[in-house]
């Protein structure tokens, strides 16, 4: 719920990266409206459905088995004409899993989910800064995608903030690439490990679409909260990181989602609404697929997005993205939570005295 003390939020926090309203709202050029079909990106996403469904791919999948292909092969060909961006975009990438091995190492599930996190933080050959567990949730999965394995291993890569600033121009595109390879090959990696001790596993990171969408998975598994720009907000992160995911059979323990407030924040703040060109960004949350959440609008987006080799600015202004500003912002967030409880919580105990009972 909005309140007016929420209004003021993002006022209050001096570091917070700020961008003035882009006026007159961005209309794509002929060129890149052309590339697109007759269909709604958000009729696919099921903008306004009631009934919970599998979700339906947009992007990143073979371009003739979907509506926005033209899209995606202008993007990618953007890239590869680009001298720099060509570097950092893995083309024909392709990996061979260890095989399962029969000799099966048993161990408790505590065990394994301590002993998957070391390896993911710590110990592999290529190490990231976030993972967390998630029980699966067949509704994560792409219509033809499903899965039987049990668990989903989420990974956050983080991004480098100062050349994440400097989105829409390719150093940014770079460096989400650059993350997001690095994401690709740390699940890979730490799928082979699980597969050397006999478990199956699959490893997978963008930006091609796997069979899952990874967001609401990370939530389930820990990483962050859905901000207003239809990322996740991680407290130590922002939404300055990429996911990346292994599926496994591998028994395991789940996190939980975290609440640091971020939602609430969001709530009270226009940043990142204000600094998306095409203003695809709504300060309402919206109906999609029987849940009610923050929702970008794609045909807004989208178009932009291909245009600027992957647009970022609105994880790139998030105050929450700003290093050493996360957790500052959540304290605050959750204090000033705990002080209007319990001023809630005295108001109700002082007048349940004043009842008069018949
Ligand atoms: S990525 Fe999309 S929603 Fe975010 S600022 Fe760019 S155009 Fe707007
Ligand atoms: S996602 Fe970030 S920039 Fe956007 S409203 Fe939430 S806190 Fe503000």
């Amino acid at each position: 719920m909005t309140t007016s003390d929420d209004a003021d939020l993002p006022q209050r926090w001096p570091n917070r990266v700020t961008a003035p309203r882009r006026s007159p709202v961005w209309r794509p050029p002929e060129d890149i409206a052309d590339l697109f079909p007759e269909v709604s990106g958000n009729t696919i996403n099921g903008l306004g459905e009631r009934t919970q469904r599998s979700p339906s791919l947009i992007m990143w999948a073979n371009p003739a088995s979907i509506a926005h292909g033209a899209v995606q092969t202008h993007m990618t060909e953007e890239f590869l004409a680009h001298p720099e961006l060509s570097t950092v975009l893995r083309v024909d990438d392709r990996h061979s899993p260890v095989p399962v091995s029969d000799q099966v190492v048993e161990r408790a599930p505590e065990e394994w989910a301590e002993a998957v996190r070391t390896f993911a933080l710590h110990d592999g050959p290529l190490t990231v800064e976030l993972c967390g567990i998630a029980a699966i949730d067949r509704s994560w999965f792409f219509a033809d995608r499903a899965t039987d394995h049990t668990y989903v291993i989420v990974l956050g890569i983080a991004m480098d903030h100062q050349a994440l600033s400097t989105a829409p121009a390719p150093t940014s595109a770079m460096e989400v690439h650059r993350q997001y390879n690095r994401g690709t090959s740390a699940a890979r990696h730490l799928a082979d490990w699980i597969r050397a001790q006999g478990h199956r596993a699959e490893g997978h990171g963008g930006p091609g679409a796997g069979p899952l969408l990874m967001v609401p998975a990370a939530i389930a598994a820990g990483l962050g909260e859905l901000g207003k720009h239809g990322s996740l907000i991680n407290p130590e992160l922002g939404s300055s990181f990429r996911l990346s995911v292994v599926l496994t059979d591998l028994p395991l323990v789940a996190d939980r989602p975290i609440d640091n407030g971020a939602d609430e924040f969001c709530h009270g703040c226009r940043v990142c609404a204000e600094a998306c060109p095409p203003a695809a960004i709504s300060h309402t949350e919206q109906l999609v697929r029987g849940r009610t959440r923050w929702y970008v609008d794609v045909d807004r987006c989208l178009p932009y997005f291909a245009a600027s080799h992957g647009c970022g600015i609105c994880i790139a202004v998030c105050p929450w993205s700003t290093p050493g500003e996360g957790w500052r912002i959540s304290t605050a967030v959750l204090d000033r939570r705990r002080r209007r409880n319990s001023a809630r919580a005295t108001a109700d105990t002082s007048s349940a005295g004043d009842q008069q009972h018949p």
